[in-house]
């Protein structure tokens, strides 16, 4: 017996958890399960992060979380339960398979079938923000090589286990040629270890248009964290209802099974909620957890209720469907249905998988790192660019001098356009022709300082192997 950690959390979450877990009994799951409470009770009696100590001790213990969902309460500087477990338990990759159930339920993308495998720890994500003038806020975007290569090698690992035909990447690294750039370059140089699975890239702006256009053209999609967090919940409503899909959040030691809409309080207690989605994260967990032929069993008995017209009231209706079933019933059809196979849609085919092993990336060699300079990051109420150039140009050292000043991001010195809009925001770069030691840093800030000049924040300026690391500026 496999012991798995489940919460019930909040709104629909115990009744969709309950019609669950009789499911995966009725179907002899070899699985025990360990309850823990989280969500709203939980903040709401003193644990800010939704979760008391000794549950993350259940959690620690199984590895395997299957989760209903909770709700966050607004204000009060609750934090997601979510974020902190994915980052907390390493949870690196969330995988939403999107798969409509037509022509018993209403879509538009009749043959859609894809899985968007979202990068889940890094991005925007990292809650990283500060508020640096008056006028101007930051949040910064990471993205680390071990991060990308995680993430986009489990989605080449998962189109060979699952026998997908394409991966394909979504970037903005016309933009973002640094971080992005990282994400696009990683998938470039993984791509051609899996031979027998095509790949393909696009601009994530392009890329989610013809998602909702016309999905049936994606297999397997992988992305940063951001992109993937919307276009997922793109391609769940677009499938045929938010109450459908399920989702896998998995990492190196822990893995999270959830539906992937939210707690419903709106329906809560009425035993109207479609349990489809937790029933296909039960799936997933069953999949991962190496249990394919139980996996199997439980989602071809979906395929059946539904293929027999028994639908919850939010894919109800009166064309297609024949009989309307509280969650409860729904989940007494499937139970019903176990042992037997779909005749519309094609037959699961589960059994024998095993779960991805994903080997843990290798730190490479340290490249030659060189310090060429600094961004000065200055608070300056003033307006005219060339007030404030032409006093770092001459307080700057011969050997580290000013070769631009940009306003978030625009160059604006020298030879700026009078009609560029600024903030109060100064980016001042200070850049050698030749390597430098940090006291060079040190001595520009030190005159910046005796100058009066109100540094904020600065950035180091390298070159790797040769490579500058940072952007230019836009105009230079
Ligand atoms: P939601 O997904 O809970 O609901 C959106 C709409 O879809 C509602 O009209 C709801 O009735 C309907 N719906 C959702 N699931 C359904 C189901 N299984 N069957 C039938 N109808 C269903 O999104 P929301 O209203 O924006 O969020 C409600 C709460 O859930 C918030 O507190 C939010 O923070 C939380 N939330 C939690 C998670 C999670 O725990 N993973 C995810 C998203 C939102």
């Amino acid at each position: 017996m496999t012991r798995v950690t489940i919460a019930k959390g909040d709104g629909i979450g115990p009744e969709i958890m309950d019609a669950t877990l009789a499911i995966l009994k009725a179907a002899n799951a070899p699985i025990e399960f360990d309850e823990i409470k989280i969500g709203k009770e939980e903040y709401e009696s003193g644990f800010t992060s939704g979760i008391r100590p000794e549950a993350w001790t259940t959690i620690a213990k199984n590895k395997i979380f299957l989760k209903a969902p909770i709700t966050t309460p607004q204000g009060g500087g609750y934090k997601s339960l979510n974020v902190t477990l994915r980052k907390t338990l390493g949870l690196y990759s969330n995988v939403r398979p999107c798969k409509g159930f037509h022509p018993f339920v209403k879509t538009l993308h009749p043959d859609m079938d894809l899985v968007i495998i979202r990068e889940n720890e890094e991005d925007l994500y990292a809650g990283i923000e500060h508020q640096q003038t008056p006028e101007v806020t930051q949040c910064l975007k990471l993205i680390s090589r071990p991060g990308c290569e995680k993430i986009i090698r489990y989605a080449f690992e998962y189109a060979r286990a699952n026998n997908r035909k394409k991966v394909t990447c979504f970037s903005k690294d016309n933009i973002m040629k640094i971080t992005d750039g990282m994400f696009h370059k990683i998938f470039d140089e993984i791509a051609p270890e899996y031979p027998d699975i095509q790949n393909d890239h696009y601009i994530v702006d392009i890329g989610a248009a013809r998602i909702a256009d016309t999905p049936e053209r994606f297999d397997v999609v992988v992305m940063p964290n951001l992109y993937g967090d919307i276009i997922s919940d793109i391609t769940g409503q677009i499938s045929g209802s938010v109450g459908l899909a399920g989702s896998s959040n998995i990492g190196m030691n822990y893995a999270m099974f959830e539906a992937i809409h939210g707690s419903a309080p709106d329906i809560a207690g009425q035993n109207i909620a479609n349990p489809s989605g937790l029933i296909q994260a039960a799936v997933l967990m069953l999949q991962h957890l190496g249990m394919g032929d139980v996996a199997e069993n439980i989602q071809n008995a979906l395929y059946v209720t539904i293929e027999s017209g028994i639908h919850t009231a939010d894919i109800y209706s009166s064309e297609l469907s024949k009989q309307k079933a509280g969650t409860k019933e729904f989940s007494e059809a499937v139970i019903a249905n176990l042992g037997k196979k779909p005749s519309h849609f094609p037959e699961a085919k589960l059994a024998g998988g095993k779960a991805l092993v994903i080997p843990e990336p290798q730190r490479k060699p340290d490249p030659k790192r060189e310090l060429m300079g600094v961004d000065v990051f200055v608070y300056w109420p003033g307006k005219d660019p060339n007030v404030i150039g032409d006093k770092l140009r001459d307080l700057a050292a011969d050997d580290l001098p000013l070769s631009m000043i940009t306003n978030r991001g625009i160059k604006v010195y020298p030879n700026g356009f009078d009609e560029t809009f600024c903030t109060d925001h100064w980016r001042c770069r200070f850049k050698s022709e030749t390597p430098i030691t940090f006291d060079k840093v040190l001595d520009i800030l030190q005159r910046c300082h005796q100058a009066k000049v109100d540094v904020i924040k600065t950035e180091h300026l390298y070159y790797f192997d040769g490579v500058a690391g940072f952007s230019m500026g836009q105009g230079q």
